[in-house]
Formats: C-alpha cells, structure tokens, sequence
C-alpha cells in the first residue's frame, strides 16, 4: 500500500468524531490488505510501530522534526517555530510548509507504507558519533518525496502524537467487523499479546482459531485482570462460594517475567520498570525456581515494618540515577498473589490451582518476597475474612481484594471476579483536559484542573475543576506536564491531551448542567498523580451515575 493512501485513511478518520464510523473506515480498509500491510498498518492506525508490549519507542523530538522540515523544504527554523504557533501543531504546521515545497526528484517512487514503516523502526536503533545527522538523513528520505498531506502525517508519525483519535478498542472492533470475528475473541488476543500487528494478521489469515491459539509469553506483559469496588461481604461470599480474600496492598502492581536466563518487571501499563529495581530481580532470582514463569504481586515501601506512602514506590519506579542511593531510602518488599505461567500458560487455570502452584513455588525465607496474607472466604468464614479485613488495616494496609476462586485470570478486564473492599471513602481516577492558571504569585501555575471520566463511547466528558489538594511539588510537576500536553491556550485557561491520571475525593455527587456529564462533585481534593494508571483506568461516566444513585 502506498503511504500517501494510509495518509487519506488518516484524514478521513480525523474528519469525523463518531467511534461508529471511525470502525467502518478501518474495517473496510482493512478488507483490502494482505498480509504484511495489515500488521503494519494495524500499528501505525494507532500512531505507533511498535507493539503495546515492546518498551522500544521511536524517540524523536519535535525539535529534530522541526530541524529535518527545515532542511526539507530550504526554510529558516523561525518560520517553521511561526507556522507551528499558527497552526497549532507540528502536523498542520508541515501541511502548510509543504505546499511551497519545490518538486526536487521527478521521477521518484511514491513512499510505501512499508518502507515508512522499516525507516521509522531504524530510527531507534541509530546511536553513536554522528546519529543526529544521520537520524535527519533518515527523516529526510522520507520528506524528500512526501505530499503536502504526507508530511503533514509523516511528521506526526515520527513523534508519535497521531491524533486521530483512534483507540486499541476502534481498531479491534474493526477487526472484528473485517473478518466476521466475535469482538470477544479480539479483544482478549489483544489483552494477552498486547499486539495489534500479529492480532490483525493472524485474525486476517487464520480468523478466530487462530486467535484462540494465541496465549501468553514470558518477556511480554500481559494487560492485567482489573478490580471492581465490592458489594457487601456476605453477598459476594454467598454468590462466589469460595473466594480468595487477601490483603490490599497501596503499592504498584507488578508483572515479573522470567525468559531463561532473563528477569523483566513491568507495571501495570506495561512498563519495563527492570532497571529501577535491582533488588527485586536478585530477590526473583534468588528465590524462584529458574524456570520460565510470570509472577504477578504488589511492591510497597517499608521502614522498620511499616508501610511508607504510596507516592515512595513512585519515586522508586520513576527513578533512573542514583538507584542504589533510592534502594537505600525507600527499601521495597513484594507481596505475591497469581501466577500467570509455569512452564506452560496458566491463564485457564481457576484461580485456586494458581494461588496453590504459585504457593509450592516460591522460597518464602526472605523478609522481602511473601506471598499475599490470605483467608479462604466461605459463607462460614466470614468472621476470618472480617477479621482479616480488621488486620489489614491495622497493619496501615488498604483494606482486602476479594477474588472468586473458580475464575481464569481475564487479562485488561474490570469485572466481577475480582473485588476491592477498602476503608477509606471511594475515590475516582480521573483524567486532567485542561485547567486554569493561577494569578498573583501562582501566576505561572495551573492552579486548577478541568477533569474528566470516560463516556460510552471511550470520549471524555467534563465533570468538575480540582484545586485543592496540591501541594507545591506536585503544583510544579503538574504544571510541566500540562505544558507538555498542551493543545490550546487562551486567557488564563489551558486544553490539554487527556494524558494525566488523578485520584480524586470528594464528600458527594451533586446533578450540575455545568458538565458534559451532567453531573459534578462537591469539594473535590486532588489525593495522588496516578502516573502508575493510563486512560483505560481512568473511571467511567456509569460508574459515577451508580454512586450517585446509591449515595
Ligand atoms: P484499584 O487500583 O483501586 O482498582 O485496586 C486494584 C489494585 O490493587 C491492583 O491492581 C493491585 O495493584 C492492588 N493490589 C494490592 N493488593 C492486591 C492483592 N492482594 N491482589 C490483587 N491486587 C492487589
């Protein structure tokens, strides 16, 4: 396929706001590809040639864009830092500068898509003496034949910033229209390989079978299985019969991969965390069998047995220099509670055969690694698990998940199987879309933050401004951040990318016409940045509605 038709498919799709016809587009595109088109594409429809799982990323900055687009088109770097201003962004920029472009090959190739794809897979790769120049050459080669509306893509396709608000869940659903394939099945091939090159193509050559051979690798994060707040105990305990009921820990989640020789952590979103946390791989390594596996499990901070705040393992995870120093300040410990592989993939498993292999498996001596304090939960029982709640919290946890014995472990799914009961007043994570700067002397601050939980149609809907809570570090974090995801600017206000997750309090629900959503909260209290969260976290606009009606 040739890039300048995927460059009108992106122009289509960012013509129209419907999810519904966003689907069609890519369905119907996708009807027309082979094999090795539709991987590749399947990738870039969401801005990326890199699957979800690889931490690999492009890594080029506007700055090097804006340098490639100057020498492409014999411009100054002031006229292009001008056109960006105008337009807004980099791409709408470059559509405008490649228009007074002069033709410089006239009988050059028009650029493949797959050719696009292979040079912005090279660009990560390029390192040593002289890789600035040679990652402009690269950059060059591909401007170098690129139409107005090429650039305009192109561009953003090296930055990674595609913007045509199209999502994993667009794209499996057009898959699943494509191919005539039930969207289940799509979706949890997508969960366990977390990539949508091999899924596209696999649904493209051997349909729905062949997704259902699809399963879990060691070295490649799975998404994990997610918690829903839990109705009362004897409730839950009645319908479940048996359940698994542990404490909650308030630290980060983490996925522990052994491939051979190789231990990889990542978090919840997928992150390679490895390198931040030394001690844990030597712990792993230490203290499980060396066998291919993936463990999953809390991480908290400690001091003299006490847990330390959650914001502590952050700074753990976020950590690139001085590590040993961190490890020093902030020792970790790691409380074990699935296992998704042993030598073979465990996923279909219930529950309580994973909990007890996991149990055989791992060498409990050290004061570090321990499995979850756990309780079976029966109607005869609930005293214990009462009690273990009571225990919890004593110990400064968070409160107990309580996990359905019987239950597979269903990878990136909210559900009913696995449940959180906590002490503490419900919060919700929200995502920041804009704000307002400060006046006075917090004049350089966005002093308050426009927030937004997720509608039906994965689209993000207003529902009230957050300012306090903040304290100064956080104020100046956030700030940053909003700068750095900044759409548009006008007065005193700011629209931002929906990028930044917050846990959010707030005393009630209140019905407000102010909001998209049509509903608001009353003193709301910024708690924690959620950097460890992505938007398929952030709460949903059912979810508030339900509290609402129950509050
Ligand atoms: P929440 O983030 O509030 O939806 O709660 C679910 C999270 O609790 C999981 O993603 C884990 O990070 C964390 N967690 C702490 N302890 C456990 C446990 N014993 N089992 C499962 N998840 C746990």
């Amino acid at each position: 396929m040739l890039y300048r038709d995927l460059a009108k498919v992106y122009s289509d799709l960012e013509s129209t706001t419907k999810r519904l016809e966003k689907t069609h587009i890519i369905a119907e595109l996708f009807r027309s590809l082979n094999g090795e088109d539709i991987s590749e594409i399947s990738l870039l429809l969401l801005g990326r040639v890199f699957p979800a799982w690889s931490d690999e990323e492009i890594g080029i900055g506007s700055k090097l864009v804006e340098r490639s687009v100057v020498k492409a088109i014999g411009t100054t770097l002031d006229k292009v830092e001008d056109a960006i201003r105008d337009e807004g962004d980099i791409g709408l920029a470059s559509y405008k500068l490649f228009q007074n472009k002069k033709q410089t090959t006239f009988f050059s190739k028009p650029l493949t898509v797959n050719f696009v794809f292979d040079s912005l897979r090279k660009l990560p790769k390029i390192s040593g003496s002289n890789s600035t120049n040679r990652k402009i050459s690269i950059i060059l080669e591909l401007f170098s034949q690129a139409t107005p509306l090429e650039a305009k893509y192109l561009t953003r396709n090296i930055t990674e910033e595609l913007r045509i608000g199209v999502g994993e869940g667009i794209v499996r659903d057009a898959i699943a229209e494509a191919f005539n394939i039930d969207k289940n099945v799509v979706e949890r091939a997508q969960m366990l390989t977390n990539d949508m090159g091999l899924v596209a193509i696999v649904s493209l050559e051997e349909g729905c079978e062949g997704l259902n051979k699809l399963n879990v690798e060691p070295g490649k994060p799975v998404k994990p299985m997610l918690a829903q707040l839990a109705p009362p105990l004897e409730e839950i305990i009645n319908e479940v019969g048996l359940a698994i009921c542990e404490t909650k820990y308030d630290g980060i989640r983490l996925q522990i991969h052994r491939n051979e020789d190789e231990i990889k952590i990542f978090t919840r979103r997928l992150e390679n965390i490895t390198n931040a946390m030394p001690e844990i791989v030597k712990l792993i390594n230490d203290h499980m069998p060396h066998e291919n596996f993936i463990i999953e499990g809390e991480v908290i901070a400690t001091k003299n047995g006490r847990p330390l705040s959650f914001q502590n393992v952050l700074h753990r995870v976020r950590r690139k220099y001085d590590i040993d120093k961190a490890m020093e300040r902030v020792p970790l410990k790691v409380f074990l509670f699935d296992l998704l592989f042993y030598k073979i993939p465990l996923l279909d498993e219930p529950l309580l055969e994973r909990r007890k292999k996991l149990e055989k498996i791992v060498d409990t001596s050290s004061d570090d690694l321990k499995l979850s304090t756990m309780v079976y939960g029966t109607p005869e029982t609930i005293p214990e698990v009462e009690q273990l709640f009571e225990d919890s919290l004593k110990e400064h946890h968070e409160g107990i998940m309580i996990k359905d014995a019987s239950q597979p472990y269903i990878p990136g799914i909210r559900g009913k199987k696995m449940l959180k009961w906590k002490a503490e007043p419900e919060t919700l994570d929200m995502v920041v879309v804009g704000g307002i700067y400060g006046t006075g002397k917090r004049a350089n601050f966005v002093g308050s933050y426009l927030l937004a939980l997720r509608g039906e149609d994965n689209e993000f809907k207003s529902v009230v401004y957050a300012a306090t809570g903040l304290d100064d570090d956080m104020l100046i974090n956030l700030t940053e951040k909003m700068k750095e995801y900044k759409i548009s600017e006008k007065g005193l206000k700011i629209n931002v990318e929906p990028k930044i997750v917050l846990e959010i309090a707030f005393s009630e629900i209140v019905k407000s016409p102010e909001y998209e959503t049509g509903y608001s909260l009353r003193f709301p209290v910024i708690k924690r940045i959620r950097s460890d969260k992505g938007l398929s976290d952030v709460d949903t606009v059912e979810r508030l509605i339900s509290m609402y009606i129950n509050q």
